[in-house]
């Protein structure tokens, strides 16, 4: 089976992220970008999918700029076989996002899709379970652990109260949480190697999908600095203070 996994390019998660002066968005100018977190977790699962001789082919799918292009090396670097850029802009929206996905999944027919639980830029949640929606797949979020079954997958999710195990029919969108794997290191002969597998580069227009935005950032703020905590020395004190000092009781 073929294996989807989407891979998006952000600020790299090691990085202060700083406002812009017009409050437009986030300085991206000079700035690391990297391949996103959960994302490295998602092909590295799809690699081992294939290792383990359940997928035959991991294809990595960017959507944004030119230079996207380099995280999906990354993604044949580690392994993947070979690549899929839809050139757009860098903020594409997540319903858009998930419109292309649909469209490159009805040309390539992969019976899974992996994808990050997030981006970590615009923590939107989103894409994978509008993907599965547009799809009528079923859709597994926050895996910490699958299994493949006879045509079918066993996947465990974080979910609020601990673990909960499903059991999910392919084709399926699967989102990745934190537990789920160690991505491996690239190293360098592989990244020698990921020169040479294909990327094809395409633009929205030719997916048939219209990537204008459908909502308005007003502005992008500084969180406020948190102020400092104290210790209080009774419930007596507490009490006080929740009543006279943060006049919540
Ligand atoms: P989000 O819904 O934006 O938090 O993103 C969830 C997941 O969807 C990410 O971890 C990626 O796997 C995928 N994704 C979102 N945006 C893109 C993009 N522009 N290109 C490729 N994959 C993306």
């Amino acid at each position: 089976m073929k294996v989807l996994v989407p891979v998006k390019r952000v600020v790299d998660y090691n990085v202060k992220i700083r406002v812009k002066a017009d409050q437009t968005g986030v300085e991206t100018a000079n700035v690391k970008m990297s391949m996103n977190p959960f994302d490295e977790i998602a092909v590295e699962q799809a690699i081992r999918l294939k290792e383990a001789g359940t997928a035959s082919e991991v294809i990595a799918v960017s959507i944004g700029p030119a230079q996207s292009q380099e995280t999906i090396r990354t993604a044949l670097a580690m392994g993947a076989d070979r690549g899929i850029l839809v050139e757009a802009d860098a903020d594409v929206e997540p319903l858009a996002v998930a419109k292309l996905l649909k469209a490159i999944v009805e040309k390539e027919g992969p019976e899974l899709v992996i994808l990050g639980k997030q981006a970590i830029d615009d923590d939107s949640n989103q894409t994978g379970q509008m993907l599965s929606a547009l799809m009528g797949w079923p859709q597994a979020t926050f895996a910490s652990e699958v299994a493949m079954k006879d045509g079918a997958m066993d996947v465990t999710r974080e979910v609020d109260g601990g673990l909960e195990t499903i059991n999910v029919k392919l084709p399926a969108a699967v989102t990745v949480d934190l537990r789920l794997n160690e991505p491996r290191y690239v190293s360098l002969p592989n990244i020698m190697k990921a020169k040479k597998k294909p990327i094809d580069t395409m633009a929205p227009a030719d997916l048939g999908v219209d990537t204008a935005k459908r909502l308005e950032v007003l502005k992008v703020v500084e969180p406020e600095k948190r102020q400092g905590g104290a210790k209080v020395a009774s419930v007596a004190e507490l009490v006080e203070k929740l009543k006279n000092e943060a006049k919540v009781i």
